[in-house]
């Protein structure tokens, strides 16, 4: 092991730097329940369980960086009257039940204070126990939601994307509420975790268009960044999947001159021609594509385009390599990643998502293994 603890570790590669080696998370966010024998049921809404399933599965992997919450994606449209279902992970917001049929249901929303919502009071108190039993030597990220992503929470996918149309400017109103009530939240992790991972599921351009991520993403995640690194925490931004079209605007979102970072499977060139076409246009045509591994070649293109200004994370399949994967094909895949995103520094190397609950323990030692092998600098 090198000199430096996983929060010095961790904080260098976010500020653009090159640390003694290139940093790992697992991302076994709801996994980490598993190791204590609990449930995210049976623990969701218990912050000393979470906090200790979070603290016993990083001493298990030996990762740098360890993450509060658990249903990141959904908890500000709960606390606005979201209605969710239980999936394996985590309680999911059921789209079905709309809490905005209707402008005049926006206008009556109701945003209460993070402290008097429950699974946001629990997320805070989680985050509160990581930080002060391990926050002097691991770094604390905490997963909440975009404003937009939030939108179609509350709207659902089709009303929002047909409103976007019809009526814009009802649309930048919500989307406004939305971010000051996000930025409540948001903020209230000042002191109590180091960085902040706003998840937007909706904004890849899987679903959104680049134009349409310019006018209805990007201003709102700015804002909320902006309020987020007014805090001192360091914001992430992490779009999902496919960031072809989107990559500068998604890089643009963090402040200058704040350290920051981006998060996301960035594109599959084996299935999305457009993926493709963009790593052609970045690195050539003579670019060596990876049998097997339509993720990890993305991280140079991605690092060649925006590594100089943003900290890139990234790029393990959590599906393909993570969950259904060889432990030896995790460290094949450790090694490309460093390969193609570690030069230079500001690089984290993660998968590319949350990460499913019933991946193999030897994977997630694979994956921390390897990079501690593969990515030492020097
Ligand atoms: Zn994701």
């Amino acid at each position: 092991m090198g000199g430096m603890t996983s929060l010095e570790r961790t904080a260098i590669a976010l500020q653009g730097g090159q640390p003694d080696m290139v940093p790992v998370a697992t991302l076994a966010i709801s996994r980490a329940l598993w190791e204590i024998g609990e449930r995210p049921r049976t623990a969701i809404n218990d912050p000393d369980k979470m906090a200790k399933a979070k603290i016993v599965a990083n001493e298990k992997f030996g990762d740098d960086i360890v993450v509060a919450g658990i249903d990141g994606c959904f908890v500000e449209a709960k606390a606005m009257g979201a209605k969710s279902f239980w999936s394996d992970h985590m309680p999911i917001v059921d789209t079905r039940y709309r809490v905005i049929n209707t402008w005049e249901d926006a206008d009556n929303l109701s945003f209460p204070e993070p402290h008097e919502h429950i699974r946001m009071r629990c997320v805070i108190e989680e985050s509160e126990i990581l930080m002060d039993k391990i926050g002097d030597h691991k770094a604390i990220a905490v997963v909440v939601s975009g404003p937009f992503s939030t939108a179609c929470n509350l709207m659902g996918h089709e009303n929002l994307f047909r409103a976007m149309v019809k009526e814009p400017d009802e649309v930048h109103s919500l989307l406004d509420k939305i971010t000051d009530y996000s930025i409540k939240y948001h903020t209230a992790f000042k002191g109590i975790a180091h960085a902040v991972a706003v998840l937007d599921p909706v904004a890849s351009v899987e679903t959104t268009s680049p134009r349409q991520y310019e006018e209805f993403v990007k201003p709102y995640l700015e804002r909320d960044m902006a309020a987020i690194a007014g805090k001192g925490l360091i914001p992430i931004n992490h779009p999902c999947g496919d960031t072809t079209g989107i990559l500068h605007m998604v890089a643009d979102v963090i402040p200058k001159g704040s350290p920051g970072a981006i998060h996301a499977s960035y594109g599959n060139v084996e299935t999305r021609p457009m993926s493709l076409k963009y790593l052609r246009n970045v690195l050539g045509e003579g670019v060596q594509l990876d049998p097997d591994d339509p993720y990890s070649i993305m991280l140079k293109a991605v690092k060649k385009e925006v590594g100089d200004r943003v900290c890139v994370c990234g790029n393990v399949d959590p599906i393909t390599v993570l969950l259904e994967g060889t432990p030896e094909q995790v460290r094949a895949t450790v090694r490309r990643n460093i390969e193609y995103g570690a030069e230079g520094g500001g690089f984290i190397l993660m998968p590319g998502c949350d990460t499913n609950p019933y991946t193999p323990s030897e994977n997630f030692r694979a994956l921390v293994e390897a990079a501690r092998e593969y990515g030492v600098y020097g």
